[in-house]
């Protein structure tokens, strides 16, 4: 059976940054947006010149912000991919769309959401991330609760019936009676997917430079964890699949691009730093902006660097990205990931395989199990709602 195949297109444009933000991106008005773009067209051009297997499931265009992009210069980015790649016609197609930055009047707005359209755009995903003004203030966001509800009701009257809003949580100063208002806020905006992350205080962020100075302290992990577990209940009773650490959807709609990252398919990226997995290798490009245009002006890819996996590599990857997901990992999935990476087939059975390679794990994972923080079964393994407090020690043991 063929795994599914997707692209990322990483758009490093933001009106202004946040103040948690640690992504690669750039000031919008004063960077080189069009030769970006162009340079961006070129890589796909390249790239595609040497991709044997071209047909696409999923594109997810990210970023920074990509709608801050002009509509002609999208336009020409998912034309070029169209016309270089095969993109399934039931493709899921994602742009990150953040509130306020499609237009400030209905009608640029709505012109904008119809261009989405046109170009075959099904799934727009906001960067909510409050309900709360003071909060998205204090985040350095540059909306306001209003536009998210405006932005939702236009999307909605333009036939987008696929919309993941993002909430951040643990912010400082915030309860977690406020978390979840915020959250109910947002269910009460009917979306079909919602993400919640906790904060994280990333280096070189203003907030970082806070906590430095005495100016802010983060939410305690105690705190952090009872409201994760509070969201977590609210949007099962809401009718939210809990199917990723940080994700739920409604019946249906999960995420059919993240869900590649997290079951190890291949995904093509393109774009500033992004980074790539391709048969059984990966790859990043180049963060540098100027070296970025250059190197494919040159006819040349940006990358900065790439490897090949082991195949230890693999079935270590599969395991700590399966983990992700609230059904875990089957042996015979991350079996199939090590065979991948590997000339010799063993025929033992997939959980003796597993067990084999991860035979120095095996009691200490035994001793999480036995503390009801991780399940072991016939099939493989997975988290307990628990066990996702300290998902990462749980993980490392598959490292
Ligand atoms: S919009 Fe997103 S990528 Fe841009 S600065 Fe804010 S958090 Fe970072």
């Amino acid at each position: 059976m063929r795994s599914r195949k997707g692209i990322y297109i990483h758009i490093p444009f933001c009106v202004k940054k946040c103040n948690y933000c640690a992504f690669l991106s750039f000031d919008a008005v004063t960077s080189p947006r069009g030769e970006y773009t162009e340079a961006l067209c070129e890589e796909i051009r390249l790239r595609a010149a040497e991709t044997k297997d071209r047909r696409i499931d999923t594109v997810y265009i990210g970023g920074g912000t990509p709608s801050v992009l002009d509509v002609s210069q999208l336009r020409d980015i998912l034309h070029t991919v169209r016309e270089c790649f095969d993109i399934k016609e039931d493709a899921e197609i994602t742009i990150e769309a953040n509130p306020a930055t499609l237009g400030r009047k209905d009608g640029v707005m709505l012109a904008k959401l119809q261009a989405y359209k046109y170009m075959g755009i099904n799934r727009l995903s906001m960067g909510v991330q409050s309900m709360d003004n003071d909060r998205l203030h204090f985040l350095g966001r540059i909306h306001t609760a209003e536009n998210v509800a405006r932005d939702m009701k236009l999307a909605r009257e333009k036939g987008f019936d696929n919309l993941n809003l993002d909430l951040i949580f643990s912010v400082p100063g915030e309860s977690r009676e406020d978390a979840l208002k915020d959250l109910d806020e947002i269910i009460a905006l009917n979306p079909e997917h919602i993400s919640c992350y906790s904060l994280q205080i990333e280096e070189d962020t203003p907030f970082a430079e806070m906590i430095e100075h005495g100016e802010m302290t983060e939410a305690p992990d105690e705190e952090d964890r009872e409201t994760y577990h509070a969201i977590c209940g609210r949007l099962r009773e809401a009718g939210y699949e809990h199917y990723e650490i940080s994700n739920f959807a409604k019946p249906g709609y999960r995420s059919r691009h993240n869900s590649l990252y997290w079951d190890m398919s291949d995904y093509i990226a393109f774009g500033l730093g992004a980074s790539g997995f391709t048969d059984n290798a990966r790859y990043r490009n180049t963060s540098d902006i100027e070296d970025y245009i250059k190197t494919v002006g040159e006819g040349r890819l940006p990358i900065a660097e790439s490897y090949a996996n082991t195949p230890f590599d693999n079935i270590s990857e599969a395991v700590f990205t399966g983990l992700r997901r609230i059904e875990g990992i089957s042996y015979e999935d991350a079996v199939a990931a090590y065979d991948r990476a590997s000339e010799t087939t063993i025929k033992n059975s997939p959980k003796e395989r597993f067990w084999e390679i991860f035979k120095e794990a095996k009691t200490e994972a035994e001793e999480y199990e036995k503390r009801g923080l991780l399940i072991i079964d016939d099939q493989g393994l997975r988290l307990t709602e628990q066990g996702i407090d300290i998902s990462n020690s749980i993980m490392s043991l598959f490292v």
